[in-house]
């Protein structure tokens, strides 16, 4: 029998191609009295009263089923044959209720006791692609605005004094240029990566198309985190949805990007979803893995905006193509001792074995929008993050004219902070809810018409998460993950015997 718990305590955060640190906040949030408080039950028995909860999860393993605390996270897989026995008076339920109150710790602090760290910025509305499922409005893309150099500083100016007041000393935040596309002003974002590189760290999120040679050693000088878009492993897939204006697909020109970035280890790949390119998703991360990629994402597109929704496939037509492609890139290590990390696969992976080391902040309620990281759009107005911009009402404010304390605490951000997964039917009693967060609140107050509504892909959770606990039962987690994943990790409860 293996039984595991989430062993802690590291806080990292993953954002396409960089790492941020999470920011604990005070106290405000955590440790109020819980319903459980209030009852007269000593808590005696297993799932009634203030007893434990523990539901049993049906993980798709023929040896193993998994056990599941909602509220906190714990799990463990335990034979089958021997469920009953470890739920009645067992070893594990005694250690699971010793450790309880220090998941619950755990888990609230995450949930509610992080400031950001981080800020997505876009220093243009304007891209040169037309991708049919992008979040920014198709006007904005076309005829927005770049922001100034001066205005551009001045805001990083803003931010580093923010920043100062609320990081510990030592501890950099993270600036990542975003989209639309970012290299449409390079001009004021390179002179601002210059002048701020010893205050943040930087990042690119660019679709690739506009870094020639000398744009991708400036980058890789300074080791500037970069993530591409690239849909396909050939331009009939890839350029399906990916065009210019013109009509005209990127595959070549992203392709030959990833090839002049061989050996850098600080890029990403983000391959967006579709249902025109599910089908070619293990083919993808063969071709990526021969690029020598060391980390894509297998994004679900984004259902926020109507383009986007019209590609959506069936959950669980992707997840048979998706959790093939995760089969491929074990098979492509265990061939070449070479590893193509998933990473949003890797942060469910990662946040089952230990909440606290998730790099992103998607798969978690409430999400990162707004109190891990917030967002920038080329005019200065905040947003919770980039995938609210052009939805105005949640914008907070300004950054050259509101406080940002005060913005963070607008109905706008708060709408998105204070989204809790138990105010969502049906995730409220889903034994899985900490692993899968129901993201994204954009989708569901765009798509599902409120916050309190789930997000696009409730069935692609279910099945990564049943995936993930297989790989733990079978031992095979490791090469999912990211090198070095478990450092400053410590085992907070294994029990191997009930
Ligand atoms: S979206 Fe689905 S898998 Fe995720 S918490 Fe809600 S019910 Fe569970
Ligand atoms: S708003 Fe959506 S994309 Fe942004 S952090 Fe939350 S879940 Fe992720």
């Amino acid at each position: 029998m293996i039984l595991k718990t989430p062993p802690l305590l590291r806080r990292g955060f993953y954002q396409g191609a960089g790492e941020i640190h999470f920011m604990k906040k005070d106290k405000d949030m955590i440790g109020q009295k819980s319903a459980k408080d209030f009852v007269s039950s000593r808590g005696i028995y297993l799932n009634t009263g203030s007893g434990i909860n523990l539901q049993p999860v049906d993980i798709g393993h023929k040896d193993y089923v998994g056990l599941v605390s909602a509220d906190t996270a714990f799990w463990a897989l335990i034979k089958k044959e021997r469920l009953t026995e470890a739920l009645i008076n067992s070893s594990l339920l005694k250690e699971y209720r010793r450790k309880e109150g220090s998941f619950i710790k755990e888990m609230d602090s995450l949930r509610f006791g992080l400031r950001p760290s981080a800020v997505y910025f876009n220093p243009t509305d304007r891209c040169n692609l037309n991708c049919s499922y992008c979040y920014i409005p198709k006007e904005l893309r076309k005829n927005g605005k770049d922001m100034s150099l001066s205005r551009l500083l001045r805001a990083l100016e803003i931010l580093k004094a923010y920043f100062k007041s609320t990081m510990p000393k030592g501890k950099k935040p993270q600036i990542v240029f975003h989209g639309a596309e970012p290299m449409l002003n390079k001009k004021a974002v390179f002179s601002a990566i210059d002048k701020y590189g010893d205050d943040f760290h930087f990042g690119i999120q660019t679709n690739g198309t506009l870094l020639d040679g000398e744009a991708i050693d400036f980058l890789t000088s300074r080791q500037i985190s970069i993530g591409l878009s690239l849909d396909g492993h050939i331009s009939k897939v890839a350029d399906r949805l990916r065009k210019t204006w013109n009509g005209r697909g990127v595959f070549n020109e992203v392709t030959k990007v990833i090839k002049d970035l061989r050996g850098y280890r600080n890029y990403s790949v983000i391959c967006t979803i579709t249902k025109t390119n599910m089908a070619s998703l293990t083919k993808i991360v063969e071709s990526l893995h021969g690029l020598e990629v060391p980390v894509c994402m297998l994004n679900p597109v984004r259902c926020t905006m109507p383009g986007a929704r019209s590609s959506k496939p069936p959950d669980h037509h992707l997840a048979k193509y998706y959790l093939k492609a995760l089969d491929r890139t074990y098979a492509l290590f265990k061939e070449t001792g070479r590893r193509l990390v998933v990473a949003n696969f890797a942060n469910i992976l990662a946040g089952i074995i230990a909440p606290a080391a998730r790099r992103l902040m998607c798969d978690i309620s409430p999400c990162g929008g707004g109190r891990c990281f917030f967002a920038i759009s080329s005019s200065g107005d905040l947003f919770p993050c980039s995938e609210f911009i052009g939805l105005n009402k949640f914008k907070g404010g300004n950054i050259f004219k509101d406080n940002i304390d005060n913005v963070l605490k607008t109905r706008s951000f708060s709408l998105v902070t204070q989204r809790k997964i138990e105010n969502i039917q049906p995730c409220s009693y889903c034994a899985i809810r900490h692993f899968c967060g129901s993201p994204c609140p954009a989708e569901a107050h765009q798509m599902n018409g409120s916050m309190e509504k789930p997000g696009a892909f409730c069935e692609l959770y279910e099945e990564q998460v049943r995936y993930a606990l297989r790989l733990i039962a079978d031992g095979k987690e490791g090469p999912y993950l990211w090198d070095g994943w478990s450092k400053g990790l410590s085992t907070t409860l294994e029990i191997t015997e009930l």
